[in-house]
């Protein structure tokens, strides 16, 4: 396009002033603050500068041609962008169960009551309605964690990666703690053992190798300025073949021997053993501390399904430390996050409602029989309403756990498998992303896959409308490019 041109369609451009009063604009401004209107303007005029300045013609022609109530329309759309949030709902169908980027692990019912009645009011969070004394925050937690897991004494903390920290902090600042070379794992880029372990303050003694440790390579490092044995669940990964570990009860026995805290970080935090449901025995919170060691951390919002969190467990002598360390503060635990827990945990105390009751666990164990007839279900419907624009078929695949837990584990599921006749699956995938509610897919092999095992029931009229549109060309191009501008 010559730099005439460009000028020319810049120039036709409407000012800022002009815009603003545009009767439509007034009306904006009844309700809005000038500055927020301005604003609009300014981003929506922007937007077509630029348009003109990157120079395809047809576009920059385009930009400049819009009529009155093109101009009013493209404010008034900015100004409402300007509300809506940009945390929203996503519908999950990558059946990954506990994705880290799709926030984990759904709330249970109770927990959702009981987040919105807290956060909307006071309640007694450091009150003790009892004494009408100042009580403690984990009060309402620490009894329930003792009772379903066996533990003397307990906190809860921000997240676990907070827990690993504090207590670490706590129980071994300036002195030594001894890990073995095999479970020096990194749990999402941003959190290596190792880096905790130094910003902690404590200072890292490797031992064994990447396949094998042994008893006595832990007995032979304990020196006088040993603090701590810790053990870290290596839950997203899998060392096979020619392997040792040594067994938790042997290491707790060895610290009890040498008067030294043995501490797991457990990573995951599972209350019961799904192993009835065919997944892999994870070791349980209560198992752990049946082997003896003194202090146990795990997540809130991995396989307990809950929010996120940092539970920590153990004994008295080694959790009072914890609790008086000056960061708890800094890493404490919200009101919110602790009303969604505490009625989380509350489930825990009858066994028979746990997998009806809570969201993650009922889509870990849903039974390969029930995701088929849904999938068929769902075959069917996008069949009779969708026809010539794609191929649909029913496949064998596996879900996944997610949020780096039981790396190995296949969950047999049956996938819808949509492959696009007229766009690229990859196309069809950023569509579906981008659609309103977002639907969140996996693509195969030039197939869009959907795995209703992640998707609830109430999200399945919104998941059909999504892959529609998506697939139904014109109408969603404009709309796209609308959600692109905007
Ligand atoms: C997930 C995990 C963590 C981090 O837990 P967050 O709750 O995500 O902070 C730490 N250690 C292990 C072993 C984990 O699996």
């Amino acid at each position: 396009m010559e730099p005439e041109a460009r000028q020319r369609y810049l120039r036709t451009l409407p000012a800022v002033d002009e815009l603003l009063h545009r009767p439509p604009i007034e009306t904006l401004l009844k309700i809005h603050s000038r500055p927020l209107v301005v604003d609009s303007i300014r981003k929506v005029l922007g937007e077509k500068r630029r348009t003109i300045l990157q120079g395809v013609e047809e576009e920059a022609a385009t930009a400049a041609s819009l009529t009155a109530d093109q101009w009013t329309h493209a404010v008034t759309e900015e100004v409402a962008a300007t509300f809506r949030p940009s945390l929203r709902p996503v519908i999950n169908a990558t059946g990954v169960v506990l994705h880290t980027n799709l926030g984990r692990a759904p709330l249970p019912e109770e927990a959702l009551r009981n987040l919105v009645e807290i956060a909307g009011g006071y309640s007694n969070l450091e009150l003790d309605l009892e004494r009408g004394e100042r009580g403690s925050r984990y009060g309402h937690v620490e009894e329930l964690l003792c009772r379903i897991s066996g533990a003397e004494s307990g906190l809860v903390v921000n997240n676990n990666a907070g827990a690993v920290f504090l207590a670490l902090n706590s129980l071994a600042e300036g002195k030594e703690v001894i890990v073995s070379r095999g479970q020096l794992v990194e749990i999402g880029g941003s959190f290596r053992i190792p880096d905790v372990m130094r910003k902690s303050g404590a200072r890292l003694v490797e031992v064994g190798t990447t396949n094998r440790t042994h008893l006595r390579d832990y007995e032979q490092a304990i020196t006088g300025e040993t603090a701590l044995l810790l053990k870290v669940h290596t839950s997203n990964f899998r060392i096979l073949g020619f392997t040792a570990e040594v067994l938790l009860k042997d290491l707790a026995d060895l610290g009890g021997a040498r008067g030294l805290p043995v501490m797991e970080d457990l990573g995951s935090g599972c209350f019961i053993d799904l192993s009835p449901y065919g997944i892999e025995h994870e070791p349980t919170v209560q198992e752990t501390l049946q082997a003896g060691v003194d202090v146990v951390t795990f997540s809130g919002d991995k396989l307990l399904g809950g929010p996120q969190a940092g539970i920590i467990l153990g004994k008295k002598k080694f959790i009072d430390p914890i609790k008086k360390n000056p960061l708890n503060r800094a890493l404490r635990i919200d009101k919110l996050t602790l009303a969604a827990l505490e009625s989380t945990l509350r489930v825990y105390l009858d066994e028979s409602r746990v997998l009806s009751a809570l969201p993650a666990l009922g889509m870990l164990t849903c039974p390969l029989k029930e995701l088929a007839t849904r999938a068929r279900r769902f075959q069917r419907k996008v069949s009779k309403e969708i026809s010539g624009e794609c191929q649909i078929t029913l496949r064998e695949d596996s879900s996944q756990v997610g949020g780096g837990a039981l790396p190995l584990q296949e969950l047999p599921t049956r996938v819808v498998a949509i492959r696009p006749l007229k766009l690229s699956a990859a196309a069809l995938e950023e569509r579906l992303r981008r659609s309103e509610p977002p639907v969140m897919a996996r693509v195969k092999e030039e197939e869009v896959l959907l795995d209703l095992r992640t998707v609830a029931k109430e999200e399945e009229t919104a998941l059909l409308e999504a892959v529609k549109k998506a697939l139904g060309n014109a109408e969603f191009g404009v709309r796209n490019r609308k959600l692109m501008n905007s």
